[in-house]
Order: C-alpha cells, then sequence, then structure tokens
C-alpha cells in the first residue's frame, strides 16, 4: 500500500483529498504547516508527497527544496490556488516533479499520483518523454514540441494530448476522453471535447503540413501519422 504526505493547511482541502485517496486504497497522513511536514517526513518514510504552496509558516516551494537537499528520490506533487507560471517553474526547479492548481478535480489528483508513482517504481520501463512522430512531451515538465518548436498548453490541453500519446493509433471515444482528463462521466453530452480538441488540433497542428489528430466521424478522434 502507498504511503502518502500530504501539507496542507485548508482543512476542508485536505479533507477532501483524504477521503478520496483513502477510497482508493492509499494511506495518507496529513500536516498543517511546514514544521509538521518536517517532522513527519524526518520520522517516517513515505512514497510521495503532496505540498501546497501557501502554507503558514512556510512557503512550499521553500519546503520542497528543503527535502531535496537530504531526499532526490520520494516524489513531489505541488498544490497551488495560484494559476501562475512562476510558481510552476519555481516548484520544478526546486525539486518538484507535477504540479497541479486548486480546484482541481479529484480524478486529475489520482491520475497524476499514479503516474508519479508508476514512475518511481518502474524508472526505465516508462521515460518521461513521449514521442509520436515529430512531437514531443515532456511528462516531467509538462511540454511539448513539435519539431523542436516549443508549443504552450494549458492544462487541459497538455492532459488530453498526453491520453492521445499514451494511446496512438487508437481510436479515443468522447466518453473514454471525457472520464480520462475530465474525471466524470458527462451525461449532458461531450460537445466541449469537440471544443477542447479543436483548440488542441489548432495548436500542433496549425503550423505543420501533417496531421496527427484525426476524426472517425462517429466514433471519436485517433493519433495517427498518415503517410
Ligand atoms: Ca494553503
Amino acid at each position: 500500500m502507498n504511503y502518502i504526505c500530504l501539507v496542507e493547511d485548508e482543512q476542508k482541502v485536505a479533507a477532501f483529498i483524504c477521503k478520496g485517496l483513502e477510497e482508493h486504497r492509499y494511506k495518507i497522513k496529513t500536516a498543517k504547516n511546514g514544521a509538521e511536514a518536517e517532522m513527519l517526513i524526518a520520522t517516517e518514510s513515505f512514497d510521495l508527497l503532496i505540498l501546497d504552496i501557501m502554507l503558514p509558516d512556510i512557503n512550499g516551494i521553500e519546503l520542497c527544496r528543503q527535502i531535496r537537499v537530504t531526499d532526490q528520490q520520494t516524489p513531489i506533487l505541488m498544490l497551488s490556488a495560484l494559476d501562475q507560471v512562476q510558481n510552476k517553474v519555481s516548484g520544478l526547479k526546486a525539486g518538484a516533479d507535477d504540479y497541479l492548481i486548486k480546484p482541481f478535480h479529484f480524478g486529475e489528483l489520482l491520475a497524476r499520483i499514479e503516474a508519479l508513482l508508476r514512475r518511481k517504481h518502474n524508472p526505465s520501463k516508462e521515460g518521461h518523454v513521449l514521442e509520436f512522430d515529430d512531437l514531443k512531451l515532456d511528462t516531467w515538465s509538462n511540454t511539448a514540441e513539435r519539431a523542436g518548436k516549443q508549443i504552450i498548453l494549458t492544462a487541459k490541453e497538455y492532459a488530453l494530448l498526453e491520453l492521445f500519446m499514451r494511446s496512438p493509433n487508437k481510436v479515443l471515444s468522447r466518453d473514454y476522453i471525457a472520464e480520462q482528463v475530465w474525471g466524470i462521466d458527462f451525461d449532458t453530452g461531450t460537445n466541449f471535447i469537440d471544443v477542447y480538441m479543436n483548440y488542441l488540433r489548432k495548436k500542433i497542428e496549425k503550423d505543420f503540413k501533417k496531421k496527427l489528430i484525426h476524426t472517425v466521424i462517429g466514433m471519436g478522434y485517433i493519433m495517427r501519422s498518415e503517410r
């Protein structure tokens, strides 16, 4: 059973995360501030750490940096209410492995945790760069490039692209995409998937001749490199 340490001062958020993770068979311990976190981390052995950035006694980025002085191995996922690129960059520079912006759907948090643990347990099996044709996705820095040119993606576009890159040459239905990326079943229809798919396709295809994502009428979408 994986053992997770959550550092979060907002009780509601902490309770929401704990409940969800426990339902998914994780063991979890929480700290309300940096001092508590340091004590826990020094005395117990965790498989993964989740650090909120806004803590009462220390900035989560600084806490991450301190942890990394002695521990370079344990995956660290940062949480932040501030949708700022700067925070993300600072967090990753401080040694965090991934970054999630609040509010998030629980399914998204779970997917990130699972990916980090998979990577931890099979470091050689799964590289952190996914490649398809001339498209590259770095799952550590959450950045994408095509033919060496960087593509700026929003969090959802990134999640969508990662989903396709992990299942190339396979038709993904709108329901499946909604469930994987948004973490919910959409009874109200999945038109918004088409909207997001259009955003994503524009970004990865607009400067290139070759299309990489194709609509399969009546079924969904496929990532395929046409010859
Ligand atoms: Ca906080």
